[in-house]
């Protein structure tokens, strides 16, 4: 059977039709886009890519740079550097706004350029050239392939950025900035001018869908906290002064760029990148927007659109033959407190009329920390109930429960082994 997911992504393009919007014109590269490109991509966590359209035409990440940079500063320095020195508040601002917040001289987010440019100089680096170098480094390990800076839009958009070379003065004169404001404006927009696809951007975004484990290279490229923190700050920020209706109408943490790119990243499922450099008023790529609008209706894919996600955690509860029979709860899926309440809840109730318990993890994906806790507990509990528990754990789900302290459990590698009398 041939998917049918590039021939819906090529019905999203044809049906956002919209020509409105103008291309950026603020130096000539930018201009000279062709304002029919329209590519799209979507990256599934486990490394499936599909496309449609000019998914490999590229162009400059701009804007998008900035989730990356933020992480690979939070990764660098820690979370609690960064908050103390950009803020995590939507500013409610278009993307260029002056924000140094009186007392502290923190920017309100790193999405708006202010808190970018304070972003970048907190990457590691002993010289702005080498923090500029790690930043392209970086990306390049997101998308998997070594990525180049276009070295005529950088001159062009170093000429003409004063604006930003004003804020990071500002930002030296309230003394959150610690090294040269020229410096580093000339290496954050070296980080915008760094050339990217769709299929790029889609994989750097599924590589923050997939909690930081790159989809297709599985290296682990950012811890679980920092995920979190980028893709929050991508939600309530990344859509500069159209946060708000991007939340109810997409509701998927996403970042757009004046070249006409955005991407989203959908936690646990997918990255997507839309190209099209017409842009609205907002500065974002207006079919970029409508094509995001129509997967996230079609696709469910609002993040506060959730189905009741404990319910299919507990696989079956039944007990075995033979002559001397067991009680087995059979978990499964990605464990988190609603699953786990499900679980406990089944075996707080249950009557337990066999003298052992089994708790079959074999079909679990992953276990929450809650989860964890939830289920040791309960092993623990049914010790002390005076029960016999067999825990089927071959992929060592829950290694700890052999210092619940209970002499009354048994860890096995199949419920075939648990079954033989303990
Ligand atoms: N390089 C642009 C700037 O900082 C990026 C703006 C954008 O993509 O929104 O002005």
């Amino acid at each position: 059977m041939r998917s049918p997911i590039p021939d819906y992504l090529l019905e999203v393009l044809d049906s956002c039709g919209e020509d409105g919007g103008a291309v950026a014109d603020y130096i000539p590269e930018l201009a000279a886009a062709d304002p029919d490109r329209f590519g799209i991509c979507v990256a599934t966590v486990d490394g499936t890519i599909y496309t449609a359209g000019d998914a490999d035409v590229e162009f400059t990440i701009q804007s998008m740079s900035k989730p990356f940079t933020y992480a690979i500063a939070l990764a660098d320095r820690g979370i609690d550097a960064l908050n103390e020195r950009v803020g995590v508040e939507p500013s409610g601002e278009a993307f260029n706004e002056i924000s140094v917040e009186r007392g502290t001289g923190r920017p309100k987010n790193a999405m708006i350029n202010a808190g970018a440019l304070l972003t970048h100089s907190l990457v590691d680096g002993d010289d702005s050239a080498a923090q500029s170098e790690r930043v392209r480094a970086g990306f390049s390990r997101f998308a998997g392939r070594d990525l180049v800076v276009d070295e005529q839009a950088f001159v062009s958009e170093l000429a003409s950025a004063h604006r930003n070379l004003g804020m990071a003065h500002l930002l030296k004169a309230a003394k959150t900035l610690d090294c040269d404001p020229v410096e580093i404006v000339r290496g954050y927009t070296r980080q915008c001018s760094v050339k990217v696809s769709c299929q790029d951007l889609a994989i750097m975004a599924a590589t923050l869908a997939n909690a930081g484990v790159h989809p297709l290279t599985h290296e682990t490229l950012l811890s679980r906290p920092v995920v979190r923190q980028v893709l929050s700050v991508m939600m309530t920020c990344g859509m500069y002064d159209a946060a708000g209706d991007w939340m109810t109408d997409v509701g998927i943490p996403a970042k757009s760029g004046v070249s006409g790119g955005v991407i989203g990243a959908l936690p646990g499922q997918v990255g997507i990148a839309v190209f099209s450099p017409r842009l609205d008023s907002h500065g974002s790529s207006v079919r970029g927007v409508e094509a995001f609008e129509r997967l996230s209706r079609d696709m469910g894919m609002h993040l506060m659109d959730v189905a009741q996600e404990g319910r299919s955690a507990l696989r079956g509860a039944y007990v075995t033959e033979g002559d001397d029979p067991m009680t087995v709860y059979e978990v499964q899926g990605d464990l988190r407190f609603a699953g786990a309440e499900t679980i406990v809840r089944a075996i707080a109730e249950g009557e337990h009329e066999t003298r052992r318990v089994a708790l079959d993890l074999t079909r679990v994906y992953r276990l929450h920390d809650v989860g964890r806790r939830m289920l040791l507990e309960s092993v623990r509990r049914l010790g002390e109930d005076g029960l016999e528990v067999v825990l089927v754990d071959p992929e060592c789900a829950l290694p700890e429960a052999a210092d619940v302290g209970s002499e009354r459990l048994t860890v096995v590698d199949s419920l075939a082994d648990g079954t033989a009398s303990t």
